[in-house]
C-alpha cells in the first residue's frame, strides 16, 4: 500500500481500484496524510492563503436534506445583508490583510446576476480576488458575473452517486450539477468543487468516483467536508460523516491534483478539535475564516456548532506548525505547474 502512496506522490494517478484499496486500508492513514503533506509543500510551500468568507444570505430556494438554511426549516430566522453591509464587510477583510473575497449565499433569486455584478465591480477596485459560492445560475448569469470582475466560483458536486444525490437534493439534478461545474471552467473562472462525506447511503466506491470526477473537471480548488448532522433537518438522528475518512479523500486528492487549492474545511475544525491544523498537515494549503457580522454567522447555521476564527488567532495557530499567511491572491498559478 506504501508503494502505491509513493507512486501516486510522482505519477500523480491512481486507478479507481487503487483509490478505493488506499480508502478502505486504515493501517496507512498517517503515511498517506505525511505523503499529501510533502506534496503540498513540494508544489506549494508553506504559505497558507486565506479566503476571507462573507455569508450574505440565508435566504434558499433548495431543500437539500442535510442542510439547516434549507427551504423547509422554519426554524432558521432568515436574512439578506444589503449592498451597503456587503461593502462594508469587504472593506473590514481587505483592511484586515485578506487577499480573496468569498461571497456566499443560499440560492436567494432576491440578488440577480446584474445586482451581484455591481457589488462585484465595487470590490474589484481592489487588488483582491473575488470568489462566489451562491449556487446554480445559468451560463449567461455566470458570464455576467465573470465579466464583472469575480475570479472564482465554489460549487460542491456534493456527491457523484446519481442515486445519493437525487435524495439528497430535491428537484435538483446532478446533470445540470455538471452542467454549472463545466459552465463555470469554460468562462475560465477558477473552479473549485468538493463533496460532503458521510451522506446516508453514500459508499467509498462513491468517493473514488468522486476524487475521479475532480480529475476530469481538473478541479482549481477542491473543498472536503464531513457531514454535521443538524437537527432541523430530516438527518435528525443519523450520525456525523467521518472526519478521518474526509482526511483521506482530502489527502488523496492532493496527490492525484498536487498544485490545487484545498482548504482545511470549517466543518472539520467544528467536528474534531484542531481538525483544522491536523488538514492543514494532510494536504491542505487554504482557511476560508467567516468575517460577517455574529449575528449573520449564527443565522447562517448549514450545521451546528461552526466554529469561526480571526485573523490574528489563525496567525498563532500557523505558525505553531511552521506555516505562515501568504500576502499573494493564491491563484492555482501561484502555485508550482505539474505538467501529467
Ligand atoms: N448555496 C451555495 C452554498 C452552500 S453552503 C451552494 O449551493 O453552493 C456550502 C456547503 O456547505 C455546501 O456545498 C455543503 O457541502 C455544505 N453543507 C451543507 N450542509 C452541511 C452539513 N449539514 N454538514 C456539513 N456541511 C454541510
Amino acid at each position: 500500500m506504501k508503494s502505491l502512496i509513493n507512486k501516486a506522490k510522482t505519477t500523480h494517478d491512481l486507478t479507481r481500484d487503487e483509490i478505493l484499496s488506499i480508502l478502505k486500508d486504515d493501517s496507512i492513514n498517517e503515511y498517506l496524510f505525511s505523503v499529501a503533506d510533502k506534496v503540498r509543500k513540494e508544489y506549494i510551500g508553506d504559505e497558507v492563503y486565506l479566503r476571507a468568507l462573507i455569508e450574505f444570505s440565508n435566504i434558499c430556494r433548495c431543500n437539500c436534506v442535510y442542510c439547516g438554511i434549507r427551504r423547509d426549516n422554519e426554524n432558521v430566522k432568515r436574512f439578506r445583508l444589503t449592498k451597503d453591509e456587503i461593502l462594508s464587510l469587504a472593506n473590514f477583510a481587505i483592511q484586515s490583510g485578506y487577499k480573496t473575497i468569498v461571497l456566499q449565499s443560499g440560492e436567494d433569486s432576491y440578488f440577480t446576476a446584474e445586482m451581484l455584478a455591481e457589488i462585484i465591480k465595487e470590490i474589484k477596485k481592489n487588488d483582491i480576488a473575488v470568489t462566489l459560492s451562491i449556487g446554480e445560475r445559468s451560463f449567461e448569469e455566470y458570464k455576467l458575473l465573470k465579466e464583472a470582475g469575480a475570479d472564482r466560483f465554489l460549487l460542491r458536486i456534493e456527491t457523484t452517486n446519481p442515486i445519493v444525490y437525487k435524495k439528497m437534493h430535491p428537484n435538483m439534478t446532478l446533470e445540470n450539477r455538471k452542467r454549472c461545474l463545466f459552465d463555470l471552467k469554460k468562462l475560465g473562472y477558477e473552479t473549485g468543487t468538493g463533496s460532503l462525506i458521510g451522506l446516508p447511503e453514500q459508499s467509498v466506491e462513491d468517493l473514488a468516483d468522486d476524487i475521479l470526477f475532480y480529475k476530469e473537471l481538473d478541479a482549481d480548488m477542491i473543498g472536503i467536508g464531513p457531514l454535521i448532522v443538524h437537527v432541523d433537518t430530516p438527518l435528525k438522528g443519523q450520525v456525523d460523516g467521518d472526519f478521518i475518512l474526509a482526511l483521506k479523500v482530502m489527502a488523496i486528492t492532493r496527490l492525484l491534483l498536487p498544485n490545487i487549492n484545498i482548504p482545511a474545511t470549517t466543518a472539520m475544525e467544528t467536528l474534531v478539535e484542531n481538525g483544522r491544523l491536523k488538514a492543514l498537515q494532510s494536504g491542505a494549503n487554504v482557511v476560508m475564516p467567516n468575517v460577517g457580522l455574529e449575528n449573520a454567522k449564527k443565522q447562517y447555521e448549514i450545521y451546528p456548532g461552526k466554529v469561526s476564527v480571526d485573523y490574528e488567532t489563525l496567525k498563532d495557530d500557523l505558525k505553531k506548525i511552521g506555516r505562515t499567511i501568504s500576502l499573494k491572491r493564491g491563484f492555482r498559478n501561484d502555485n508550482k505547474s505539474f505538467l501529467e
